[in-house]
């Protein structure tokens, strides 16, 4: 993306994910951008950063001052189930990669993107930012869950050893445009989205996995955008923060499919498969640090956003990930 040289330059990993469309367009679309911000979008494309030798030459191209990494290698409970060996892997390069980059070019700040499921399976709640090490993480994803803990290592030694002010946040489950709408691999809403896409258009029943009865709390893509650029500029510890909606907001999967029932207009049967796995069964995550913070932030409403997803899937559903 073009911008202004200034005093920041901004790399954005991950730059064309669902998170980093969502960091594009509140830039380019809300004005987000500042005067002295130069931002820099980038995709796989530009570098694999599993590579440690294309992601230094990233970093020496780029000469960024400040870091927003997103590339992950990223997939719902179902890919997580069948690729727990290459999550670990690839993720673990990956921040290795960047963060020891970011490190050796001098960059002042680093925001990084753990997830709320890296948290303990067996725990109390709602669960908070001082418990991410507390004990095994759900079995269906510990690959991935692994990877991300250590993200945190990381951003705690950078700090010990080098002053690094390094950081990163939780989010809780993302959606919103430009997801992975890809069936096996894709998480809950995109995946549900999809489906019932298919089974409006083909006069079928919608086939929601597991029994419904796990819950999540959402983020809209858009409002995670918002927050991840207030984390970039203004906040300044190493330890993580959750960006979350509160813990009133948490969903079943059941009411989550039908947010996306109501908003497709989808007519038909909706069957319950519980021959497939339900998952983590919550993890619910208190976002009192982030309402300490910022107290006035306002998240868009479930069903607004999922209204606003669902039109951006059927006007784009011939270019969309899927
Ligand atoms: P996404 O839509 O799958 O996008 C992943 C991004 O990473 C893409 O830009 C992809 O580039 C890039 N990438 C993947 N492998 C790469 C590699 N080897 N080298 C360079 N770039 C690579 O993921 P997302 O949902 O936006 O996730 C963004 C971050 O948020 C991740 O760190 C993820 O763990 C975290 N997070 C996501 C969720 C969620 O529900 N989605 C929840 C909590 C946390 P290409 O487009 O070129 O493939
Ligand atoms: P998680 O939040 O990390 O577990 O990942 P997901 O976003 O993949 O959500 C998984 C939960 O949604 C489980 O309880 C699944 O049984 C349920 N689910 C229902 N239908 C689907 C679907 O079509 N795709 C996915 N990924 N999960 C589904």
């Amino acid at each position: 993306m073009a911008g202004k040289t200034g005093s920041m330059r901004v790399m954005v990993t991950g730059g064309s994910g669902l998170v980093g469309k969502a960091i594009e367009h509140v830039l380019k679309e809300e004005g987000g951008a500042r005067e002295e911000e130069e931002w820099i979008c980038l995709s796989s494309k530009d570098a694999n950063l599993i590579d440690v030798a294309e992601t230094t030459a990233l970093f020496q191209k780029h000469r960024p001052t400040h870091v927003i990494h997103l590339a992950a290698m990223v997939g719902g409970l179902f890919k997580n189930m069948r690729q727990n060996l290459d999550f670990w892997r690839n993720n673990m390069y990956i921040n290795d990669n960047v963060l020891q980059a970011a490190h050796d070019f001098d960059v002042v700040k680093v925001v990084s993107c753990l997830s709320t499921c890296i948290f303990p399976d067996k725990t109390t709640y709602p669960i908070n930012e001082t418990m991410i090490h507390n004990g095994p993480p759900h079995e269906s994803n510990f690959g991935y869950a692994y990877a991300k803990r250590m993200i945190d290592v990381h951003n705690r030694a950078y700090f010990t050893q080098y002053g690094r002010r390094y950081t990163s946040v939780i989010p809780t489950n993302v959606f919103g445009p430009h997801d992975n709408f890809n069936i096996e691999d894709g998480h809950v809403l995109p995946g549900l989205i999809h489906k019932t896409y298919i089974a409006k258009k083909e006069g079928t029943s919608l086939q929601v996995w597991g029994s419904g009865r796990p819950r999540r709390q959402f983020i809209y893509s858009l409002d995670l955008a918002r927050l991840i650029l207030w984390v970039l500029r203004e906040y300044n510890e190493v330890d993580p923060i959750i960006l979350s909606v509160g813990e009133e907001d948490e969903v079943s999967i059941k009411e989550a499919a039908d947010a996306v029932v109501e908003a497709l207009e989808f007519k038909g049967e909706v069957v319950y498969d519980t021959s497939k796995a339900d998952g983590q069964f919550k993890k619910t995550a208190s976002n009192a640090k982030l309402c300490k913070y910022l107290p006035d932030f306002t998240f868009t409403p479930f069903h607004k956003a999922i209204k606003e997803t669902c039109d951006w899937f059927v006007a784009n559903y011939n270019t969309a990930r899927k």
